[in-house]
């Protein structure tokens, strides 16, 4: 017999608008969370509206589930809407649906009755998720403090509210809060360490202070104390206590009641933290540096269901997790305020670190003569000092067509490179008598171990008489050199240099990297390589995430994440202003003047000490930036013909250089 066509199906009105809510939560539950429903039937339902994330708990789905038979697996994530169910027989599951589908469902969570709306899936949604640890340096100590002390603690706040009203307890819009040993500032989120309260911290607190020193959860002993009261539906918003004001090491007392943790690392990974009633929780160096903590404002949190897994992360067993209600969270949060400058190896987001950066800001185009010699001492030459080791081991193999100029001058020529770096020309062809000149002391010491003839000098005063040189070379040098003026007199002094009738050797970096749809070695050498530069800026919360954080008047210890809202303001007036702009390796050049970023290895020994460790942590590459203006199409060539005593012999573009060979007249 054929099946009844929908035709003769008779639906009520009812029926007819249960069938189209249930369509409605299929094409929900496939476009949010890829699942698709099948016309079943089979074991496993997937329950629209009855999740966690709808406010159903997990005692309440349970209870309506089992009327029908044995559930054997109920699966309810984080967050989510709907939860997954599978009954023991496809009988059951089919009794469940017919009777659930549609059904109202009061709960805890939601003033409004939930509809419940059900559909049978093929199996049930079971992804892995890994099981998380705490982030490094996070402890959580269980029934640290006996039910006694926690009631006396309370008791003494509760008490101190009623006697001290004026200095007491301050209403910030998401909770109660009173500090004492030093006032922690909103305005400013930061102590004023010459000012510590009257008082001290209270009395009460020793026994915990002391089993704390004692068993070496904190080195230093602590000396500010803020505590929170916090209502259900209260929270704190995501932050890393400030660095400066306070030692690593920052515990936390919850009284009361239990609450849920948010630890995220800037990356983004997040992991939940369970706080249970009387536990301290511990935050050391990463954690406490690095990671930020908040309290999602609201009145349930996602805990594991059974009794045994209260502490720790709320991960990966889904099929374990339920909501909790909560209730009034008191916490004493204690710190040790910090004397010195913090130097903790999170510079990124260390506000003591954050401003030495800001007191030494990128350098403008240079608009003088002193200033231009200024950023060339700072980004040319103590950069080359620093970096000299470094540099000369990446350079070994001399460009060929420059050999090829060296190649074709006479036997017993004397010769000129003026700014020789580690020498690697001075040697190429030995019918020569070259003779090298650097302004880096290091590299000139390089050449000189390598018994090369060499002194030191700047590029635009060379000591050698007029006229000398039967050649001159200049690689990589005059790109070197930060106003137009001083690239035309770098040239002129190696014009001066020559007798009539000698050549030099010009070479430049050039603003087109790639030249008749080549591109050069400098671009290909990207493959594969890891872009460098600017790396921290995206680790950096953008400026949206920071005016997010700061549009909560809650601003408790902001202060790290209102630096970096400054520093990518900078940032941005930086590229409307003359600011030097810092280059991305391997990437081709969006101005001509700019700031190229030289990675130093690790391991490799930096030279002498000629200008401060930029700022960066022990572990991570020190990063130097180098002043070049790389030159257009022309330029060079332009510059030659300006100087009337000289003609232009040839010029070329070879390897992402603009060249020029040149012949006094
Ligand atoms: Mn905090
Ligand atoms: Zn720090």
């Amino acid at each position: 017999m054929a099946a009844p066509s929908c035709r003769n199906v008779k639906l009520s009105k009812e029926q007819k608008k249960l069938l189209r809510k249930q369509v409605k939560a299929q094409h929900i539950l496939l476009k949010h969370d890829g699942i698709a429903t099948v016309s079943g039937p089979t074991k496993h339902l997937v329950v629209a509206n009855g999740g966690l994330g709808n406010g159903v708990s997990r005692q309440q789905l349970v209870e309506v589930l089992q009327q029908f038979g044995t559930v054997e697996t109920l699966l309810m994530l984080p967050n989510k809407p709907h939860a997954f169910a599978t009954y023991g027989t496809i009988q059951e599951a089919r009794e469940a649906y017919n009777a659930l589908n549609g059904r109202d469902l009061k709960t805890d969570g939601n003033t409004q009755p939930i509809t419940l709306y059900l559909n049978f899936v093929e199996e049930v949604f079971s992804e892995d998720v890994p099981p998380l640890s705490l982030p490094p340096g996070l402890l959580v100590i269980e029934e640290v403090i006996s039910p006694e002390y926690e009631k006396r603690l309370l008791a003494f706040i509760d008490g101190s509210t009623d006697t001290t009203k004026e200095n007491a307890q301050r209403s910030l819009k998401h909770r109660r809060v009173k500090h004492y040993g030093y006032e922690f500032r909103y305005d400013n989120n930061n102590v004023d360490k010459d000012k510590p309260l009257p008082g001290g911290l209270p009395e009460i607190c020793d026994d915990i202070l002391e089993q704390s020193m004692e068993k070496g959860y904190i080195k230093f002993k602590p000396d500010q104390l803020t505590i929170n009261q916090y209502e259900p539906g209260q929270g704190i918003p995501p932050h890393i206590d400030t660095h400066s004001p306070f030692e690593d090491g920052i515990i936390c007392l919850s009284l009361g009641a239990e609450t849920v943790m948010d630890f995220k690392h800037p990356t983004g990974c997040s992991v939940a933290v369970m706080l249970p009633r009387r536990s301290l929780l511990v935050m050391t160096g990463e954690s406490r540096y690095l990671w930020s903590h908040g309290i999602t404002p609201r009145k349930f949190d996602v805990v594991p269901a059974s009794e045994m897994q209260k502490t720790g992360t709320i991960s990966g067993d889904i099929s374990n997790l339920t909501l909790n209600k909560r209730g009034t969270r008191t916490s004493f949060t204690f710190r040790k305020v910090r004397m010195t400058p913090c130097d903790c190896a999170y510079p990124d987001v260390c506000d003591s670190q954050i401003s030495c950066k800001c007191r030494d800001p990128p350098p403008s185009v240079p608009s003088s003569d002193d200033d231009a010699s200024k950023l060339e001492h700072k980004y040319v030459h103590n950069v080359y000092d620093e970096i000299a080791g470094h540099f000369s081991s990446t350079r070994h193999s001399p460009w060929p067509k420059v050999i090829e100029f060296l190649e074709a001058l006479p036997d017993g020529a004397f010769v000129a490179d003026v700014g020789c770096g580690n020498g690697k020309y001075l040697g190429v062809n030995k019918e020569l008598f070259m003779v090298g000149c650097d302004r880096s002391k290091n590299l000139a010491d390089i050449c000189r171990e390598r018994k090369f003839e060499v002194f030191i000098c700047d590029g635009l005063l060379v000591p050698l008489r007029s006229g000398i040189c039967d050649a001159c070379i200049s690689i990589a040098v005059v790109h070197h050199f930060s106003t137009e003026g001083r690239r035309l007199s770098a040239i002129k002094e190696i014009v001066r240099l020559l007798r009539p009738g000698g050549k030099g050797l010009i070479y430049v970096w050039a603003m087109e990297q790639e030249h008749n749809k080549v591109k050069s070695k400098y671009l290909m050498e990207r493959k594969g390589k890891p872009i460098q530069s600017q790396k921290k800026c995206t680790e950096m919360p953008t400026a949206d995430e920071c005016s997010n954080i700061n549009q909560d008047t809650n601003k408790m210890d902001l202060a790290c994440f209102n630096q970096l809202a400054d520093v990518s303001k900078d940032t941005i007036d930086k590229q409307n202003s003359a600011k030097l702009p810092v280059h991305t390796n391997r990437t081709s050049f969006d101005s001509q003047d700019l700031l190229v970023p030289w990675h130093l290895k690790d391991g490799v020994k930096r030279h002498n000490k000629v200008s401060p460790l930029p700022p960066t942590g022990s572990k991570e590459l020190a990063v130097f930036h180098r002043y070049y203006h790389v030159f257009s199409d022309g330029e060079l060539e332009n510059l030659c013909r300006s100087i009337s005593s000289i003609r232009i012999v040839q010029s070329y573009y070879d390897q992402g250089n603009w060249c020029v060979i040149i012949e006094k007249c």
